[in-house]
């Protein structure tokens, strides 16, 4: 394992505060796997550069068994965090990697891939999450790239206050996350908090970001961040970074980046910056074009 322990808390001196809580939509995907679309498509330029955020966690296999069979995607990166359960991906790529317990996959369309994430399990908890991450216009048509992060590959510490952090993407108090983009600067952290810990991130102004609570309860700047929601952080112009103060043992994930300003067209698993561009996207996919190595 990765982890070393930090002594020295990054000063954060004025906190953003909280603009709204948000519960999601109970929604299902793929073959009717069951989930809760926290981060939903009218939020998508508020949360610039990120596109959809879904919370999956179930324990009846019915909610989750069928999977997402082969489905396209383009112009964006999809990030899957895997609490619990396992799930095997493969795409037109030529990729495949099963993700479990604490894994993470990150997986970069570009241009396109077709792929499927079918459960490896029959009974069980399956739980995670699946964060959508813009491309930038010049990136959206790239080759595709993808990575598999076991547990044990991602970077992890532990602050003064015993807040045990892993590091999916970004920068925290000195410790650079598995994977960094520069164009979007994404900071995705997945934060244990015990009961009364405080965890400070400093983030620019302009940065978008929000947290979601999946257990316990946190307060922000004096509000109640209960289990289940979102809170999106307002872009407090005097505020240097958040402090998330636990109210109870807790868990939670911190997500912040640069957003884009570019024009956002989605048609589905398409993401592109404008409508001729999401045309060209379905009749690659009608002709067997989108999925292609070549
Ligand atoms: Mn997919």
């Amino acid at each position: 394992m990765n982890t070393t322990t930090i002594i020295n808390m990054p000063n954060v001196e004025t906190s953003r505060t909280v603009e709204q809580l948000v519960a999601g939509q109970a929604t299902s995907d793929g073959a009717g796997v069951k989930l809760t679309r926290v981060l939903t498509q009218n939020l998508q330029h508020r949360l610039d550069p990120f596109l959809m955020l879904d919370a999956f966690g179930s324990d009846q296999p019915d909610d989750y068994i069928a999977g997402f069979p082969d489905h396209p995607h383009r112009g964006f990166e999809t990030i899957t965090y895997m609490i619990a359960g396992r799930m095997l991906h493969r795409d037109s790529a030529g990729h495949e990697g099963l993700l479990e317990n604490g894994g993470v996959q990150w997986m970069t369309a570009g241009k396109g891939v077709i792929h499927s994430e079918i459960p490896q399990q029959e009974e069980g908890v399956m739980e995670g999450f699946q964060l959508w991450l813009n491309l930038p216009r010049r990136d959206k048509m790239n080759t595709p790239w993808y990575r598999d992060f076991k547990a044990g590959e991602l970077p992890k510490f532990v602050t003064q206050e015993g807040v045990a952090v892993t590091m999916i993407a970004g920068e925290s108090h000195g410790v650079r996350g598995a994977v960094t983009r520069d164009t979007t600067q994404p900071n995705y952290l997945d934060l244990h908090l015990p009961a009364g810990a405080r965890f400070a991130q400093q983030l620019p102004a302009g940065h978008n970001a929000f947290i979601y609570v999946y257990r316990g309860e946190v307060s922000i700047a004096g509000k109640a961040v209960p289990a289940q929601r979102m809170a999106i952080l307002a872009n407090d112009a005097q505020a240097d970074g958040v402090v998330i103060e636990a109210s109870a043992d807790a868990r939670v994930l911190l997500v912040s980046g640069m957003p884009l300003k570019e024009p956002i067209v989605q048609y589905g698993p398409f993401v592109m910056n404008t409508q001729d561009e999401i045309y060209q996207a379905l009749s690659d996919f009608r002709d067997g074009r989108l999925g292609e190595t070549a």
